[in-house]
């Protein structure tokens, strides 16, 4: 396939203390495919989702250091700037997210970003005004992820699944061009764990653009068109799901951390 790299991440590095959790040279992720980043623990898989999407900062932005989503410079962008330019991650639940109604959720993922400032958010409902809109907006999401029952539930009533599932919708509301997952498939019983694995298919046949951390290698082979490895902050090995999972690097990495 020919190469449309939505993201591009030349030179990040982060550091705590003496620690290299982040040391990536150069790493890219294709428009519309599903790309999973997967990792011995502690291999920075967090920590790089914490960096591109303005959560955290990067400790030094030395020569040649550079990020761009979309074609845009991501270098000096907050958390909310990156999320009004199309590229959205997951939050789990929060305690304040849990004492609030599905339908909550999903408004403040109108938001953009539920996780970063939720007094804010509340204090300043942006959508005054279009409130109708993203009302129907939220309710058809809930439809697509079979909560719509639920709507009125607090969400920390929900499944594990359902939650996966209430996170994957929220993040839907502000029409991002690339969805991040952080571990979608933690907590899920089996009986969910299809349909999830069907919606994040049907994001990409879409034309979404899917970025995901995963442990469970079989979720990894089963979805990922494009599987990137990380050891030790940095990039060992990346390619096809069969040929990274059969690459000595990539199970010395693994093995390095038992
Ligand atoms: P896991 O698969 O267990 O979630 P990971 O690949 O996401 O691991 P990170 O959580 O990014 O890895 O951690 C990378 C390294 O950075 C680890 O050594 C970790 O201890 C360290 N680290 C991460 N966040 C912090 C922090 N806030 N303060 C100090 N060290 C940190």
């Amino acid at each position: 396939a020919k190469a449309d790299p939505i993201l591009k991440v030349d030179k990040i590095t982060r550091q705590f203390g003496g620690i290299t959790a982040v040391d990536v040279e150069h790493l890219e992720v294709q428009r519309g495919v599903i790309t999973a980043l997967i990792g011995p623990n502690g291999a920075g898989k967090t920590t790089f989702f914490n960096l591109i999407t303005g959560f955290d900062k990067p400790t030094s932005a030395g020569h040649g250091a550079h990020w761009e989503f979309d074609g845009r410079a991501l270098n000096r962008t907050s958390a909310s700037s990156v999320a009004r330019s199309g590229m959205v991650r997951t939050f789990q639940l929060t305690k304040s997210l849990s004492r609030m109604t599905v339908m909550e959720n999903m408004m403040l993922g109108a938001q953009g970003q539920a996780g970063e400032s939720l007094a804010k958010a509340l204090f300043r409902p942006f959508w005054a005004g279009e409130e109708k809109q993203i009302e129907e907006k939220a309710l058809e999401l809930l439809a697509r992820f079979k909560l719509h029952e639920k709507r009125a539930d607090f969400a920390g009533s929900l499944s594990g699944g359902q939650r996966k599932l209430l996170e994957m919708a929220r993040a839907l509301m502000s029409d991002p061009k690339m969805i991040m997952l952080d571990e979608p498939m933690a907590g899920v019983n089996p009986a969910l764990t299809q349909s999830l694995l069907g919606h994040i298919q049907s994001l990409r046949d879409e034309g979404m653009t899917v970025l995901f951390v995963e442990h469970d290698m079989h979720v990894v082979r089963h979805i990922s068109d494009w599987v990137v490895v990380m050891a030790e902050g940095r990039v060992v090995a990346e390619g096809a799901a069969d040929t990274v999972m059969s690459n000595p690097a990539v199970i010395d990495a693994y093995l390095g951390a038992h």
